[in-house]
């Protein structure tokens, strides 16, 4: 048998495809140019085999071989292989997925250099700017100031940059310069680092005896615990090591002032990976990673795929975040995915939370993980007291209890920072109708519509249509249609009627839908320009407001009585984030939850024994009813146009998914609609399977894709398997 090479197309064509090995110098993880329907098309070689089935006359050669060395290092390799298994998806897809699309274009990696903008040093000057150019005014000031500046530096201190550079180049004032970068020391300037106290000194040296080879520690940390101090100590050791490492967050936009520590100690040495990237950055940064010029790269989920020359580490942040999981296509989690990389690169990875995940907690019980703690808060910054208010039987104004207005005015009497915590945007979750108790649905959605005042219209808050506001019931035709329940733009009407003369802010997804806004809502709050703060989730996850002194979530109970297994863990974790950003400088911090529920045992335990106990506790609840961490799931879900189409296909999968059972140890649950079983116009279900191991469900279901596929309903209806998933709907 000739020997060939195996050849994926990133696409979504499912196969591999088998050439003629005609080039000596390929390997596998190189770009080849293939005949393809005597078509040329880029391929990614992934490996050379010996039992082709394709005939050898009908074997044909590669065109070219477009790179010297691998542009997918070895253990990235594996670790797409191995996503491809275990996610059930091809390996054509997975490149596609996860390769950068310049990647996938042969674009050939761009030299070693980056662009660095910096004042001219000549006659021309600042008086030649119009007035009215303030935006150019700041940019060139701040300039001159500086030496060489790059994009990410830009990004940190400047909204919507571009325009204002592009027209100073365009005066002659500033010039742009293309600056190769080399590998050499970091340099670190002492004055910007803290002593370590015992704790994160302990911590940093537990990781770094485990440094060479595969391990995995979970430091779970109060929140203001100095995390990031324990990060950037362990960084600089590796990065002396002429070792990358790689560090994932949840959202780059949230985490500008870590990245701007990073970048005091590592200069243009830290590179950052988000979806804000244009194309050609993205291949540059790709090209920074396999060569190693970058010695930290902080990214979100999709830098899991970076070709790193020398990984040293990984540190993924707020691990317990779900972000971090892709809700869409390939939908894998970048923790798991991470932790698989770290075993096949034979690195440590760390994984940091201050609510860690119940996996996670799971994994650090056994010896499996490493379970590092800090206590304390650093600088002797005290936890925040928490307190319940008991709203039942009380008159809510808005939402807001006369006990919380009262807290809030004594905290604006101190000029002390407010928070308030709502779970959902808009103005009134729900339309109701006083008369007959009608609520106005969504007609594409089993969904209830949401009222936003500002533009006067009801917003399916799932399928984003809109709809104007009805003069009457469509049920009774009374004129007695209200908003009930509570949003954030409701909150911050009431509040600013209750506080005239305080500085209110509202940060939502309608309020940061542009670019750069969230950041400078950030400043605003940092420079004391505002007093209270009405948020949703954006803001929960690890800022640092050393001002703010009272978080307030005004309503716990909506998570309380949710479906989701996962709800509770969720609540818990999102109860200690919001509290965490309270009382970080020096003033005490209070956080304070408006409930019905002021004796429900989760709530009373967070807040009398804290996120430790609870956790343990939910652990066995998991455990009782053998749900993750203590079983494995992987989620078929199912949508149709039609009902009847989603019955008949989930039918048949059942029958065959249940002669395939035998001798395995998965569990196959019947089908169920989904919670919300109709959504944009689709009717969705699932079927849920579980197993004790992973192992168990990823040969199983691999064999009943197979035979689902051979199913001509199968095509009638959208479906796909979600392995691991957040939420079993
Ligand atoms: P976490 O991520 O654990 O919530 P941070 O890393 O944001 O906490 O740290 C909280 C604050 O304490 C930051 O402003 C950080 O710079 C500061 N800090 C961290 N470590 C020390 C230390 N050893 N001494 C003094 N300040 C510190
Ligand atoms: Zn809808
Ligand atoms: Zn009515």
């Amino acid at each position: 048998m000739p020997s060939v090479l195996r050849i994926a197309i990133p696409s979504l064509l499912p196969t591999y495809l088998d050439y003629l090995p005609n080039w000596q110098k390929v390997q596998p993880g190189m770009r080849v140019k293939i005949p393809l329907r005597n078509k040329p098309c880029i391929g990614i070689v992934i490996s050379k085999a010996q039992d082709t089935c394709v005939p050898s006359a009908k074997l044909k050669p590669i065109i070219q071989v477009i790179d010297d060395a691998a542009i997918i290092p070895p253990a990235l390799l594996l670790l797409l292989q191995w996503m491809s298994q275990y996610y059930h998806y091809p390996m054509s897809a997975v490149l596609r997925v996860t390769l950068p699309r310049l990647v996938r274009a042969a674009k050939s990696l761009p030299p070693d250099t980056v662009e660095m903008w910096r004042v001219r040093r000549n006659n021309l000057s600042a008086t030649e700017l119009p007035k009215q150019a303030t935006k150019q005014h700041a940019l060139l000031e701040w300039l001159g100031k500086l030496e060489d500046v790059d994009k990410t530096l830009l990004d940190m201190e400047f909204k919507n940059w571009r325009t204002p550079l592009k027209a100073l180049e365009n005066k002659g004032l500033v010039e742009c310069r293309r600056v190769q970068i080399k590998i050499q020391a970091p340099k670190v300037s002492p004055t910007l680092r803290y002593r370590l106290n015992d704790e994160q000194q302990h911590a940093v040296d537990a990781i770094l005896a485990a440094a060479d080879g595969f391990s995995c520690t979970l430091l779970d940390g109060v929140t203001g615990s100095g995390k990031t101090e324990v990060y950037l100590e362990l960084c600089e050791h590796i990065v002396k090591q002429r070792k990358q490492v790689l560090v994932l967050v949840p959202e780059i936009a949230l985490i500008m002032q870590t990245v701007a520590r990073f970048r005091a100690l590592f200069g243009q040495w830290v590179q950052v990976f988000n979806s804000s990237l244009t194309d050609s950055e993205r291949l540059r940064t790709w090209g920074f990673a396999l060569d190693g010029t970058a010695q930290v790269i902080i990214g979100t989920r999709s830098a899991s795929f970076l070709p790193f020359k020398r990984l040293g580490l990984i540190i993924v942040d707020e691990e317990h975040d779900k972000s971090y999981k892709q809700l869409e296509s390939l939908r894998y989690h970048a923790r798991d995915v991470s932790i698989k990389r770290a075993q096949l690169e034979n690195i440590p990875i760390l994984l940091g939370s201050a609510t860690p995940s119940l996996e996670t907690l799971h994994n650090a019980s056994s010896t499996r993980y490493k379970h590092l703690r800090l206590m304390h808060r650093v600088g002797g910054a005290r936890m925040p007291q928490f307190r319940i208010i008991d709203v039942r039987g009380q008159w809510l104004d808005g939402g807001l209890s006369k006990s919380l207005v009262r807290m809030i005015a004594a905290r604006l009497d101190k000029q002390e920072q407010v928070l308030l915590f709502v779970n959902r945007r808009g103005y009134a979750p729900i339309m109701l109708c006083r008369q007959c108790g009608a609520v106005l649905e969504c007609p594409h959605c089993d969904a209830r519509l949401v009222y936003h005042k500002l533009i006067n219209k009801l917003v399916c808050h799932h399928c984003h249509s809109k709809m104007a506001l009805p003069q009457q019931c469509p049920e009774c035709q009374s004129q007695k249609l209200e908003p009930i329940g509570i949003g954030t733009q409701q909150i911050e009407e009431k509040i600013r009627t209750f506080f005239p003369d305080a500085r209110v802010l509202r940060i939502d997804t309608d309020a940061v839908h542009r670019k750069g806004m969230l950041s400078e809502y950030l400043e605003q709050i940092h420079s004391r320009q505002v007093d209270i703060i009405v948020g949703t989730q954006i803001l929960t996850k690890g800022h640092h407001l050393p001002a703010l002194t009272l978080t307030c979530i005004v309503d716990v109970d909506q998570g309380l009585f949710s479906v989701d297994f996962r709800a509770t863990e969720r609540l818990a974790q999102l109860i200690i984030q919001v509290g965490g950003r309270s009382g970080r400088g020096d003033i005490g911090g209070e956080v304070v939850l408006q409930t019905h529920q002021p004796q429900h045992p989760l709530l009373h335990n967070l807040l009398h024994k804290g996120y430790a106990t609870v956790s343990s506790q939910l652990l066995k609840e998991r455990q009782q009813i053998e749900m993750p961490p203590y079983s494995r799931l992987t989620l078929l879900r199912v949508k149709a146009r039609r009902l009847d189409q989603n019955i008949a296909f989930l039918q048949a999968v059942e029958k065959h998914a249940k002669s395939l059972v035998r001798n395995t140890r998965v569990r196959v649950h019947p089908p169920i609609a989904a919670i919300m079983e109709k959504k944009a116009g689709y009717y969705r279900a699932g079927m849920l399977f579980q197993a004790p191991q992973a192992s168990d469900l990823t040969r199983y279901i691999a064999i009943l894709i197979a035979k689902i596929e051979t199913l001509s309903m199968s095509k009638t209806v959208n479906w796909h398997f979600d392995v691991d998933p957040l939420e079993v709907d």
